[in-house]
């Protein structure tokens, strides 16, 4: 089978000094891990934060695919970009590791379709629409409502994306936001990381009316192994931890990657939140098919997150380790056939249905 992880970090992490051709201690993701895991292909977001925007969120994205291609250069001999479900096929046959390319907040197109054009034709093939904060597009789930969806500029992004066939991911974006762009959207939308809200009440989380409308048009539901989408229990134990206060670490080191100082004290809170009782892989589990359960088999994969959370749930702390999921997946009846298609062809399906530009209301 072809694994697929439809979203993580990586180039946030890439600016902080981290080789992604060595097998770093403390990484959740680099490329020997990738190779050990058994991931064929994973979409690398070059996560541009919310408190960016203008001219500084677009530069900020330039500079994250930037570090993102020289790092894919440098390990030429394993690890190759992918552009469409073919280059993954073909650079699998050839014993390479396929790198995506997305971007995670479309704060970085400011409301330019010649940036939009720029950023496809180095290779990006999906944009997340928002962060944390209601942007220039629309309303992410963490805002304050500003536009009540879609901003009059995200209406006309949304088919602009569908005509530069490039695919529209709504993980962040508020519910109000999803159902604008299901409306709009002519071919099928990605949520590439997040949970079920039925079973964890995170507002980053989809109900069950979204997960609907998004299997319904072809697209695909991805879902996380972040412990606070997961898992309403660990958001009380995270907050009991007082381990929250402490994160201020992060921008500390993220600042200053070069200081050992800085990065030791970033490292000491990453184990300590180890160390808190985390959700198990069954947690995943259960997001997976409750999500099934809603869209079907044919609209779930997987989009860990990783490099961009500071816990992961417990047996999946590094991507060498993603295999486990599927043992778990098979210990709870999943089928070779079913674990393949969440594993990867869903979302492989789906992006070249959007290269194709097929209509919406076609499924598979
Ligand atoms: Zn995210």
């Amino acid at each position: 089978m072809t694994v697929l992880d439809a979203h993580c970090d990586a180039p946030s992490q890439m600016v902080r000094l981290r080789d992604y051709g060595v097998d770093n201690a403390m990484a959740q993701v680099d490329f020997p891990k990738m190779v050990r895991g058994g991931v064929d292909a994973s979409f690398f977001a070059a996560y541009v934060p919310a408190s960016l925007t203008g001219q500084a969120a677009t530069d900020w994205a330039r500079r994250l695919l930037d570090e993102a291609d020289r790092q894919v250069a440098a390990c030429a001999g394993s690890v190759a970009y992918a552009r469409c479900a073919g280059g993954v096929a073909r650079n699998r046959r050839a014993g390479l590791t396929s790198v995506l390319l997305g971007i995670e907040n479309a704060s970085a197109l400011q409301e330019s379709f010649d940036l939009l054009r720029e950023f496809h034709r180095r290779g990006v093939r999906y944009v997340t629409l928002t962060h944390s904060a209601d942007n220039q597009v629309g309303d992410s789930c963490t805002g304050k409502g500003t536009w009540g969806g879609l901003s009059p500029f995200g209406k006309r992004l949304v088919p602009e994306m569908n005509r530069r066939r490039m695919l529209i991911d709504v993980a962040h974006s508020a519910d109000a936001t999803i159902r604008d762009v299901l409306e709009l959207s002519e071919v099928p939308i990605a949520y590439t990381h997040g949970g079920c809200r039925a079973l964890a009440s995170h507002r980053r989380n989809l109900p069950d009316e979204l997960i609907r409308g998004i299997a319904e048009r072809g697209g695909v539901v991805c879902i996380s192994i972040y412990p606070p989408f997961l898992d309403d229990g660990f958001v009380k134990t995270l907050a009991e931890s007082g381990l929250e206060e402490k994160m201020g670490v992060e921008d500390a080191f993220i600042k200053d990657p070069a200081d050992p100082a800085k990065r030791a004290a970033w490292e000491a809170v990453q184990r300590e939140l180890q160390a808190l009782p985390r959700p198990g892989i069954d947690r995943v589990v259960d997001h997976i098919e409750h999500a099934v359960s809603v869209a079907g088999i044919e609209h779930v994969g997987i989009g860990t997150d990783y490099d961009g959370i500071e816990v992961t749930v417990e047996g999946l702390e590094d991507i060498s380790r993603f295999s486990r999921l599927w043992d778990v997946m098979r210990s709870r009846g999943f089928s070779q056939r079913d674990i393949a298609r969440i594993a990867g062809d869903n979302f492989l399906r789906v992006l070249k249905a959007v290269r194709k530009g097929v209509n919406k209301n076609v499924n598979g």
